[in-house]
This record gives structure tokens, sequence and C-alpha cells, in this order.
């Protein structure tokens, strides 16, 4: 026999799927199982087995309100606060961007990269939420990280993740491209900077571009700009068979690459995501 819980969140996803069909959204069946747990406190499985039901007499209105919000374009991952990356659960909010699945291959090189290392000293530049310098921190015992970005906002937000995930790393304030790179020289660079091109603001997924922050998206009229910057300075803030790995847009791969090249580094490769995109360019100094 279903339980009342059953029967009503049966027809609450039913209603939530035909709603954001309405509006023209595309939402996973899996954003609102998540909406759902989120605001019932009772995870799937639990919901499935059927033997429990919610304690708290609100979830119904937290569920509304969060279907409301979603309806409007806001991503889930806003409406709950936070979500998972490289098997932890970061806080997010509106100043930093949601961390993407694609990143994790980042952090799982660069892990790879500073576990192989003696005494690394890992910088991650333009940090948002922490989600690359925490997991970094927490992958590679014994290393140093610190991580920089020009918000304050994010370095907040990047700062309470550090602490609630026991993470050891050091925050500041930089602008990467007219502060000084603080106390190098690190074994290890890594970087998400912006790197969508302005033309494609109109055609992006409205929940990107009408919620994540600007700043941590587009690079203004040049979409490499970040990249030129790295390739030009960065070299002398690494040590000696140092490396610096960066995501990409799937697009720019050889540019990014030949940016590389053309100033000297070693060893430069353009890298794929799971799905086969290119999405990462890496180099070396000699
Ligand atoms: N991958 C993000 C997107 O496509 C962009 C991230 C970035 O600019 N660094 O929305």
């Amino acid at each position: 026999m279903r339980s009342e819980f059953q029967r009503q969140t049966s027809e609450l996803l039913k209603e939530a799927q035909l709603k954001a069909e309405a509006h023209g959204l595309h939402v996973t069946a899996m954003e609102w199982e998540w909406l759902l747990e989120f605001a019932s406190g009772i995870s799937k499985m639990e919901r499935l087995l059927g033997s429990v039901a919610p304690t708290k007499a609100d979830w119904e209105s937290v569920f509304h309100s969060g279907l409301n919000r979603r309806l409007q374009g806001e991503p889930i991952q806003y409406i709950l606060g936070s979500t998972e990356f490289y098997g932890r659960k970061f806080a997010v909010g509106p100043s930093v961007l949601i961390p993407r699945p694609e990143t994790e291959s980042l952090v799982e090189w660069a892990a790879d990269i500073g576990n192989r290392q003696t005494a690394p000293r890992i910088l991650d530049i333009g940090t948002g939420s922490g989600c690359i310098a925490v997991s970094l921190a927490l992958e590679v015992p014994g290393s140093e990280v610190r991580a920089i970005d020009c918000s304050r906002e994010a370095l907040a937000v990047a700062r309470s993740n550090a602490s609630t995930l026991g993470a050891s790393v050091d925050f500041e304030r930089t602008d990467v491209l007219n502060d000084a790179i603080p106390d190098p020289p690190y074994s290890l660079i890594v970087s998400n900077p912006p790197y969508v091109p302005v033309e494609e603001m109109e055609e992006m997924q409205r929940e990107v571009r009408d919620y994540e922050p600007h700043v941590a998206l587009f690079a203004g009229r040049d979409p490499l700009l970040f990249y030129r910057k790295f390739a030009e300075t960065l070299r002398t803030t690494l040590r000696s068979g140092g490396y610096i790995g960066m995501e990409i847009h799937a697009q720019f791969g050889p540019e990014v690459a030949k940016l590389f090249v053309d100033n000297g580094w070693r060893n430069v490769m353009v890298k794929q995501d799971l799905a086969g995109m290119d999405r990462f360019v890496v180099a070396s100094v000699d």
C-alpha cells in the first residue's frame, strides 16, 4: 500500500514536471528529487521504501517556493544552496559559478601531478566557490594551497567551504590581470578562468546567463584574455619542472595551446573531458 507521503509526492513530482514544460524549461527528474529531499528531509530511498513521513510541517511550502524559483529559471544548485563536486558538498550562491562535473577532470589531473611532487605548493587562480583549491588541499596531503580571486564575495564563499570541509587553504583577494601573484614560486598552478565569448551570451541557457556571475563567465571582447596573461607571465612564478593546468572553452584548444608554445612553455597538451570535448590545456616549465 502506498503511504500518504508517497501519494502526495508522486503528484507533486508530476505537477513540477508539467509546469517546467509549460515554462519551456528543461529540468531533469533528478532536480525535483533533490528539491524534494531538501524540502522534506527524506531521501528518495526512504520515500520509496514508504516507512517514513516528513517531520517538518512546512515541507510542501518549501517545495513549492523552490519550484517557483526553478520555474523562473534559477539553477537548482542556488535554490538548494549547495552542489556536489569531487565527492564533497560545496556551498554555492549567486556570487560564484556553480562547480561543473567537467572541472572534476582538472582536479583529477592536478591531484595526480601534485602527489608526485615534493613539497607541492599549489595556486588556484579565480577560485570562485573554492571547489578546485579545497579538493586539491584534501587530495594532495602535505600540500600548501593558495587560492586567489578578484571577488570578495566569492572569497567569503570559498573560505566557508574550506572551513566546513576541513581544508587548509590560504585565500587572498588578487586580481590576476593587474596585481602581482602572491608568494611565488609554486609547483602547480590551476585555473578555470572566465572563457565564454560575449557573442555566446544570447544562445546560452538562461539558467547560466541570467543567474551565474558574468565576471566568472565572460572575459570581455577577448575570450583568450586570461590565457594570454597566463602564458606571458606565469612561467617565472613556477618552480623548475612546475606545471599549469587550465580549463578552456571546447573551441579554443589549439589557440590556447599555441599561446603557451609561443611563450616557451614545454609539454603543452590539449586534454579532453569525459564527453570527449577539448576542455583543458596543460603545460610545464623546464
Ligand atoms: N563551463 C562554463 C559554461 O559553459 C563556463 C566556465 C568558465 O567560463 N570558466 O557555462
